[in-house]
C-alpha cells in the first residue's frame, strides 16, 4: 500500500503564533479528500507543511507510516508528493508542449515520454489544441488544466492542490474536476485538495475535512457534509 497519509496532532505557526491547532486526520491509498475551510482557516499552510516549506511545532505528517520531518522537500518530491500550488504555476516563456516536457523529466524516457504526454493531451482536450501556444498566451482554466498535466506527468503517490478553480467559469471547474477524479482513479492516487469551492470539491471527494481558525471542526464522507445544514452554514458559507 502506498499513499498514506498522516497529519498526527499537527501545530504549525508562523513567528509563535499557532495557525494550525492539533489538526489531526489520515488519508488511506487512493482517497480523494477535500479540504475546505473559509479564508485563512490554514489550508495553504497544512499543505505547504506536507510540502516541506513550513516546519510544524509540534506532531507529524507521515506518509506510509514514516515520519517526514527529517525529509527535504526534493526529497518529498521524490517519495512521490506533488503539488499544484494556488496560482497556477506554469512556465510562461515556454509552450504547453515544453511545460509537459519539464514535467516528464524525471520519469519517462523516449518513447515513454511520447506516450505519458499524448495520454495528458487526452486527458485535457481543450490543451491538445493549444501544444504551441506559450504559457502566457493561455486562459485560466487552460492554465490550471496544465499544472495539473505538469503535475499527473510525476506520476505521484499524494497530489496536492491549491484551489484549482480559482477565477475559473464554472464550465471549465466542472470540467477540471471531472479530470481530476478519472485521473485520481486511473493512478491510484491519493489527493488532498483544498477548495473554497466547496460544492465542486465534494463532488468529486471521498471524504471532506473542515478547519476554522486552524482547528479540525469536521471530517466526515463527502456526501454527509453536503447534507449537514449547520455545519454547511457555519463554517462553509452556503
Ligand atoms: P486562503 O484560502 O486565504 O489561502 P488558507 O485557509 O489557505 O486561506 P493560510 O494561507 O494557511 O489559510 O493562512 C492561515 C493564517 O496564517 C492566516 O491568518 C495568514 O495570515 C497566516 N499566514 C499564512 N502565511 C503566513 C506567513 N508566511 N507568515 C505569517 N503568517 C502567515
Amino acid at each position: 500500500m502506498t499513499g498514506a497519509l498522516a497529519f498526527e496532532q499537527l501545530t504549525v505557526g508562523y513567528g509563535g503564533e499557532p495557525v494550525l491547532h492539533a489538526v489531526s486526520f489520515a488519508l488511506k491509498p487512493g482517497d480523494v479528500v477535500a479540504l475546505l475551510g473559509a479564508n485563512g482557516a490554514g489550508k495553504t499552510t497544512l499543505l505547504r507543511t506536507l510540502a516541506g516549506f513550513v516546519r510544524p511545532t509540534s506532531g507529524r505528517v507521515t506518509l506510509d507510516g514514516a515520519d517526514l520531518a527529517r525529509v527535504h522537500p526534493e526529497n518529498r518530491a521524490r517519495l512521490g508528493i506533488a503539488q499544484v500550488p494556488e496560482g497556477r504555476s506554469v512556465v510562461a516563456e515556454l509552450t504547453v508542449d515544453e511545460n509537459l516536457r519539464l514535467g516528464a523529466l524525471w520519469r519517462y524516457r523516449g518513447r515513454g515520454r511520447e506516450a505519458a504526454i499524448a495520454e495528458i493531451y487526452e486527458l485535457f482536450e481543450p490543451l491538445s489544441r493549444r501544444r504551441a501556444a506559450d504559457g502566457h498566451q493561455l486562459s485560466g482554466g487552460e492554465r490550471q488544466m496544465l499544472a495539473l498535466g505538469r503535475a499527473l506527468l510525476a506520476r505521484p503517490r499524494v497530489l496536492t492542490l491549491d484551489e484549482p478553480s480559482l477565477g475559473l467559469a464554472p464550465l471549465v471547474v466542472a470540467q477540471l474536476m471531472g479530470t481530476l477524479r478519472d485521473a485520481a482513479a486511473q493512478g491510484g492516487m491519493t489527493v488532498l485538495l483544498a477548495e473554497q469551492n466547496v460544492t465542486s470539491a465534494l463532488s468529486i471527494a471521498d471524504r471532506g475535512v473542515v478547519l476554522d481558525l486552524g482547528r479540525l471542526v469536521a471530517d466526515d464522507a463527502a456526501s454527509a457534509l453536503a447534507d449537514d445544514t449547520a455545519l454547511r452554514h457555519a463554517y462553509l458559507g452556503f
